[in-house]
């Protein structure tokens, strides 16, 4: 609403010069009605306003009116005939100042001549269509499109909801006026259709996978709309929509779908989306990988891609620590860390299964001879290889845990017991300065075991843990948490070098190895849509660091942590040693194998070169890799719409795919509920600018057949 100056509006009006009360109040309500409807006061020209009622419940107007003619709807005279009656008419209208404004109309009725002298009804209403569209509907132009364009993004429910107490309109009506307009849009849409050169089409489906909800999604790629959304996605239908575009000339889809017929019996010419072409290959991509890399356990769960531990890879030691791998753990040496981890019976079990696990796949056994040897189930071997790098570390982890409390020694009251004998009544005692000499020097008690044997004792290694343990726990004296370890101690074993690599990160390595080379390739041309398949470059840490100081400046530093991760958490993050993708790749030649894919893929796509496509689907057609065999023969299936994505690359698929999105979303505004006539009306208004009723044809308005 246009904001006017008071008092330059009542001088216009020559407020100044008036003496006469009435002209007074006349011309101060001119100016609050040109205020109140700056745009609206032209509509109500043919009407005087009579009375303000401003309460509670919002504004009452009364206008009354002052025409002198209209025009018969029955026969398009013009009649001067006024009846000298009234009639009454309620409109509701866009909200003043959030209050509910309502319009009480006193129509006049006017007598048509030539309907009398018909036969037919004499007597009709005078037109108001600039106030409303049709008789009989109970609000105003300005009304209907600010509902329509609201009822786009919010469901009608939630918008009536949002229009209480200002606006009372109902759900129904909100539905009705946004099915009407998109009916509008629509029938415009598929009519005036001179313009329309490149269509895109897609399908979707309300339900994932569930074919039978599909619809067909048609873009007018130049305009950047959608132009209809129709149920069903079969080619007769596609067909059915193509023609009514005779001006078009080409048609960009998916590959190998029901729409390429359609296209080709409308004489379209055809493009491969390129998005998909892309998309498809890189699925091929991780459907490789997935079924070449070595340690290939499946389980479903997440998106399907799983972590894997990978033995030989690069450890998580923060300070360069020396490390051992798990296949070379001796004996001893596990048995150390099962009582340095204070490991229950159960966990120490897991552990060394763990262990042997990893250590027969290092010696390249098969599942089969896994499953013998361990005595295991497959099922049970995936789980224990899936938990592998967890249980490993988690034992690590403990192991530092004891270091760091070692000064404590009620951490090591746990393997005591509380009500433990003192170690001058145990059998080891009359060995005590051997074997505590030898503890002192890092051997273990299964070392010191035969030493002491040698010397005649006869009692268990557990008795000499246990005695250890003891000495230590009445020697110490009491520490505080914390404090150094006490000296004699042995030192912390080396740590055990595992690592997990999940299999999507290898995926990236792929992309990060394919881009650098493409990058190169093009003269770092490709270098800005690197990322585009790619995941981002990695910021180095200052960036990063800046960035998200950046990002965060927006909020309150309570709320920054909450939306961007705390930035503890972010130097955690850090710590984890990068694994080593060479030397993965160097284990699983499908790596090298995906990157060259992938090099090859991209390189006739930015180059546009035919002939390298042709060499690309020779080779890969007889390629011993299943997914990307398959990839091939698709592109020579469908070689002429491939040839033209490459070729053309200002037409593609991109946009529908991301109309493809909206519409989904529209659809979950309206919890999934909503039927075909709704998404159609929501997807096809959405895309459009700001709706007018202006800029459409009025549609003939059906009124609901009665029952007879
Ligand atoms: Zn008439």
């Amino acid at each position: 609403m246009q904001l006017y100056d008071l008092r330059s509006a009542l001088r216009e009006t020559g407020l100044g010069k008036m003496t006469n009360a009435d002209e007074y109040i006349d011309s101060i309500v001119l100016v609050i009605q040109n205020m109140l409807f700056s745009v609206d006061a032209r509509k109500f020209e043919n009407f005087k306003l009579i009375n303000i009622v401003s309460d509670e419940s919002g504004f009452t107007f009364t206008w009354e009116s002052k025409s002198t003619s209209s025009i018969c709807p029955r026969c398009g005279e013009t009649s001067h005939a006024e009846r000298h009656t009234y009639n009454k008419r309620v409109v509701i209208d866009e909200p003043i100042l959030g209050k509910p404004v309502m319009h009480c109309l006193r129509e006049k009725l006017y007598i048509c001549q030539p309907c009398k002298e018909s036969g037919r009804p004499e007597c009709f209403v005078e037109d108001i269509s600039g106030i409303c569209r049709r008789p009989y509907i109970k609000t105003t132009t300005n009304l209907d499109e600010k509902i329509v364009n609201d009822g786009i993004h919010r469901s009608a429910n939630g918008l009536a909801e949002d229009y209480r107490g200002s606006i009372k309109i109902s759900q129904g009506t909100i539905l009705n006026r946004v099915k009407e307009a998109s009916g509008m849009v629509t029938e415009k849409n598929l009519t005036d259709t001179d313009g329309v050169k490149i269509l895109s089409v897609d399908d979707n489906n309300a339900r994932k996978g569930s074919s039978s909800t599909a619809s067909t999604v048609v873009v007018d790629t130049e305009r950047h709309i959608i132009l209809v959304v129709a149920k069903g996605a079969d080619s007769e239908l596609a067909k059915t929509i193509f023609t009514r575009f005779p001006n078009a000339d080409k048609l960009s889809r998916d590959r190998a779908c029901a729409y390429s017929k359609a296209g080709n019996d409308c004489g379209l010419k055809q493009t491969a989306d390129l998005f998909h072409l892309v998309e498809n290959a890189h699925d091929a991509v991780k459907e490789a990988l997935s079924r070449g890399l070595d340690y290939n356990i499946y389980t479903k769960e997440g998106d399907g891609w799983v972590e894997l531990p990978l033995s030989g890879s690069l450890p998580e030691v923060p300070d360069g620590a020396e490390t051992v791998l798990v296949s070379t753990l001796a004996d001893d040496d596990i048995a150390l860390r099962v009582h340095l981890a204070s490991l229950s019976a159960r966990q120490e079990k897991k552990y060394r299964a763990v262990i042997e696990l990893l250590r027969l796949h290092d010696q390249g056994l098969s599942s089969k001879e896994v499953d013998k040897k361990l005595g295991t189930t497959q099922s049970e071997r995936i789980k224990l290889f899936s938990e592998a790098a967890d249980v490993i570390n988690g034992v690590e982890e403990k192991i530092d845990e004891h270091y760091a409390n070692s000064g404590n020694r009620k951490t090591r009251q746990k393997t005591i017991g509380k009500c433990a004998r003192p170690s001058k009544e145990s059998i080891v005692e009359p060995y005590g300065g051997v074997v505590m000499k030898m503890a002192g020097e890092g051997g273990s008690h299964r070392a010191i075991l035969p030493v002491i044997k040698d010397l005649g004792y006869t009692g268990s290694a557990n008795a000499i843990y246990q005695y250890i343990l003891k000495k230590r726990n009445e020697d110490a004296p009491e520490i505080e948490s914390g404090a150094a370890i006490p000296e004699g101690a042995p030192p912390r074993p080396a740590r055990v070098s595992i690592q997990r690599v999940t299999k999507t990160a290898v995926y990236k390595f792929v992309l990060r190895e394919a881009a650098a080379t493409r990058a190169s390739e093009t003269g770092g041309a490709a270098d800005g849509d690197a990322g585009r398949d790619g995941p981002a470059p990695e910021l180095p840490e200052s960036e990063r660091e800046k960035a998200q100081e950046k990002a965060s400046a927006f909020y309150s530093d309570g709320i920054a942590s909450i939306i961007s991760g705390s930035k503890k958490d972010a130097k955690v993050k850090k710590k984890a040693a990068k694994p080593d993708y060479n030397a993965v790749a160097e284990k699983n030649p499908i790596v090298r194998r995906c990157i060259e894919f992938l090099i090859c893929l991209h390189y006739f796509i930015d180059n546009a070169d035919i002939q390298r496509l042709d060499q690309f689907i020779a080779k890969y057609r007889i390629c011993d890799i299943p997914p990307f065999k398959r990839y091939a023969k698709g592109l020579g299936e469908d070689y002429d719409a491939v040839k033209n994505a490459i070729l053309d690359r200002d037409i593609n698929n991109g946009m529908s795919e991301g109309f493809n999105n909206k519409i989904k979303l529209l659809r979950r505004i309206r919890y999934g509920r909503a039927k075909e006539g709704l998404i159609n009306a929501v997807s096809v208004l959405s895309t459009q600018a700001r709706f007018r009723y202006s800029d459409y044809a009025p549609v003939k308005y059906k009124p609901r057949k009665q029952a007879a």
